[in-house]
Parts: structure tokens; C-alpha cells; sequence
């Protein structure tokens, strides 16, 4: 019995499909969520949501929500949600460096939204470490790649 999963964005449906596992940014670490979970709400914090189906694996980044889980379906609520192989490495370098840099001259900027900037620092920063880490991965797998090495 699979579990089927949506993620839904503020602006589309970011991903929809029955999963054999998912894998998701709770507010204590990863929270892995096989069929017959539970029925429970939980908070979610920016990062990865890996899902394998048939022993393929998806990775998407989200910038964090909500998870309603139940015994066959796992639905996400989240503003962003991309896959990783879409991130644009170049833009979330451009929103980390802006974030960073208000946060420097924070004295400078009259009525500056912290908890925005600081938001927009870690959706940033989320995206880059995530589409480095799926390249890795990527890379191990690849044909003549590095042999797997134990990840955190
Ligand atoms: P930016 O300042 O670059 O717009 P942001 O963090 O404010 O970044 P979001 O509000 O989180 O952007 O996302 C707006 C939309 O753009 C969403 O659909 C999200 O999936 C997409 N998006 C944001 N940054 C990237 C990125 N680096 N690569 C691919 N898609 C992105």
C-alpha cells in the first residue's frame, strides 16, 4: 500500500504521486513516513523532502509549513516547494547575499522586517545546501563515482 503524496505551494501543485516513503523536515530532525503512519498535523522547517517510489529516489526543498500524515497519504502545505534538481543555484546565491547583507547594515535600514530577512536568509541557504547535497549524491551514483560515504 503505497502513500500518496502531494505538496502543495502557494502557487502550484509541486508534486503529486503515491511514494513507497517520504522523508520530511520535521521541527526535530528528519521524520521518515511509511504507509499506516498515524494521523497526526505536524510543523514543518525549511529543507529536503525525499520521497522513493520503486527504489527511485525525488528530492524538493520546501520553506517549511505544514504535513497532515495519515495512514495512506502524507499532504504538505508549504509557500516554496521546488524540485532540487530545479533550484537556480545562482539566484539563491544573489537572496543569500542580499539577506545577508541587510542583516549586516540592520542599523542603516529604517523599519527593516528582520523576521523577513531572516526567513529569506534561510530559504537561501536551504536551497543551496540542498541542491549540493543531491548533486553529491548524484555524483556518488553515478557510473565510476565515489564510493557512498555516511551522511548527517
Ligand atoms: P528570490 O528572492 O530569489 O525570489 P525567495 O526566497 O524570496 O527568493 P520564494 O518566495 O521562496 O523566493 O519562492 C518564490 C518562487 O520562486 C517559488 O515558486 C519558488 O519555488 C521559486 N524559487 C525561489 N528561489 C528559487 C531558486 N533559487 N531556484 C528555483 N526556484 C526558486
Amino acid at each position: 500500500m503505497p502513500t500518496h503524496l502531494q505538496i502543495i505551494a502557494l502557487d502550484k501543485i509541486a508534486y503529486e504521486d503515491d511514494v513507497d516513503i517520504v522523508v520530511l523536515p520535521g521541527e526535530e530532525g528528519q521524520l521518515g513516513v511509511l504507509p499506516r503512519h498515524a494521523r497526526i498535523v505536524t510543523l514543518l522547517e525549511p529543507g529536503e523532502v525525499l520521497t522513493r517510489k520503486s527504489g527511485e529516489e525525488t528530492s524538493l526543498v520546501i520553506s517549511g509549513g505544514f504535513a497532515q500524515i495519515g495512514p495512506d497519504s502524507v499532504t504538505i502545505l508549504s509557500d516554496a516547494a521546488e524540485y532540487a534538481e530545479d533550484i537556480d543555484m545562482d539566484r539563491a546565491e544573489v537572496a543569500r547575499r542580499r539577506a545577508q547583507e541587510r542583516l549586516t547594515n540592520r542599523q542603516a535600514i529604517p523599519d527593516l522586517d528582520m523576521a523577513r530577512v531572516e526567513s529569506a536568509l534561510l530559504r537561501s541557504l536551504t536551497r543551496l545546501r540542498v541542491a549540493e547535497r543531491v548533486a553529491a549524491r548524484r555524483r556518488r551514483q553515478a557510473p565510476g563515482g565515489q564510493p557512498p560515504r555516511q551522511e548527517n
